[in-house]
């Protein structure tokens, strides 16, 4: 079973990617590491391609004649998207439908697709199921949504299966495998948390402290990074086996605020650090907070991995690289 992997060089791309190879897949890395990092690939195949690139896209499904794809490559700040809507609008759009494009031209019909909770914009209540309306209020999940679209009509018109995966707020690090969250700049709470209390920022920054929630600040369900590489399977496996296409949130269901990841994160490092009530980031929905019994139902997957050992586990990994795969 042959499987390309766009992004595998990111976060989660080079989890799952490990993932499916320690599981007997054979896999193709393609990345064009302006985000990602070589040295997250380890041993597995590899080819530094950028989706803008049609002909070389085309180029290498036609080479490696894939039966399944993952697309995770994408740029995915929120915040950047706000101030830089074209990389988000044009540039996530249109390098997605070059590789839709060039996977069905090459015969391959099968792609789990990389979402987000961002799709949903403000919730009108939570736990958000999939059929709550889809109204993003960032550039960010509205380039989600649009390649969502686009692979619906794909499907409809007989070229392509497709499981889209809507991801609430991926966490943690893959500690036997040595892989973790790496970005920069930085801008996610966990990592920037664990990375204050490993003095590499002088403060935590709290942005926004009079959200309508229970202290205030942002609620957001985590979802451990090996929990989302165990979805990637069983959405392949879905493919593969059943056919047909879905759309799924993955989160864990359960949701934590600003202040209690920071208090966590003090607890579980043992490390004091201070902090400081900013304004507000533009373009955050106040709480999101998944339902997975879609997820559960239709592909068998269930979270194992709670908010203990997401911060315990990137903890670890910043603790044995503070500057990143770079260090
Ligand atoms: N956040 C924060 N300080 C930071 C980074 C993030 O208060 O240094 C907040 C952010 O405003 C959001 C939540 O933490 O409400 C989660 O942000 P993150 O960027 O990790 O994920 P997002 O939900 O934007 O995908």
């Amino acid at each position: 079973m042959k499987v390309l992997i766009t992004g595998g060089a990111g976060y989660i791309g080079s989890v799952t990617a490990r993932r499916l190879a320690d599981s007997g897949y054979d896999v193709l890395i393609v990345d064009n590491l302006s985000l990602g990092h070589r040295e997250s690939t380890g041993t597995l195949k590899f080819e530094c391609v950028d989706l803008d690139d049609r002909k070389t896209v085309s180029r290498v499904c036609g080479d490696y004649k894939p039966d399944a794809a993952i697309h995770f490559a994408a740029r995915s700040l929120v915040g950047e998207s706000m101030t830089d809507p074209l990389s988000y609008l044009g540039g996530n759009v249109a390098a997605s439908l070059n590789l839709f494009r060039s996977l069905v031209e090459n015969g391959c019909r099968n792609i789990v697709f990389s979402s987000s909770a961002a799709v949903y914009g403000i919730p009108g209540s939570v736990p958000i199921d999939e059929n709550a309306p889809v109204r993003p209020i960032n550039p960010y999940g509205s380039s989600k949504w649009i390649c969502e679209q686009l692979l619906g009509q794909f499907s409809s018109s007989g070229l392509l299966n497709f499981v889209s995966l809507r991801y609430f707020n991926a966490a943690g690090a893959d500690i036997g495998n040595d892989l973790g969250e790496d970005h920069e700049p930085e801008t996610h709470l966990i990592p920037r948390v664990v990375l204050a209390a490993l003095g590499k920022y002088p403060s935590v920054k709290i942005f926004g402290t009079d959200y309508p929630t229970g202290d205030g600040t942002c609620v957001r369900d985590y979802i451990h990074v090996n929990d989302l590489a165990g979805a990637h399977i069983a959405a392949l496996d879905y493919l593969l086996e059943r056919g047909g296409s879905t759309i799924l949130n993955l989160g864990n269901g359960d949701g934590f605020s600003v202040r209690e990841i920071i208090s966590l994160v003090k607890e579980v490092s043992g490390v004091s650090f201070s902090v400081s009530e900013e304004d507000k980031r533009p373009g955050d929905p106040p709480v999101l907070i998944a339902s997975n019994s879609r997820a559960e139902f239709e592909i068998g997957w269930k979270p194992q991995l709670g908010i203990r050992e997401i911060v315990r586990s990137a903890w670890e990994w910043h603790s044995m690289h503070p500057d990143g795969y770079s260090g």
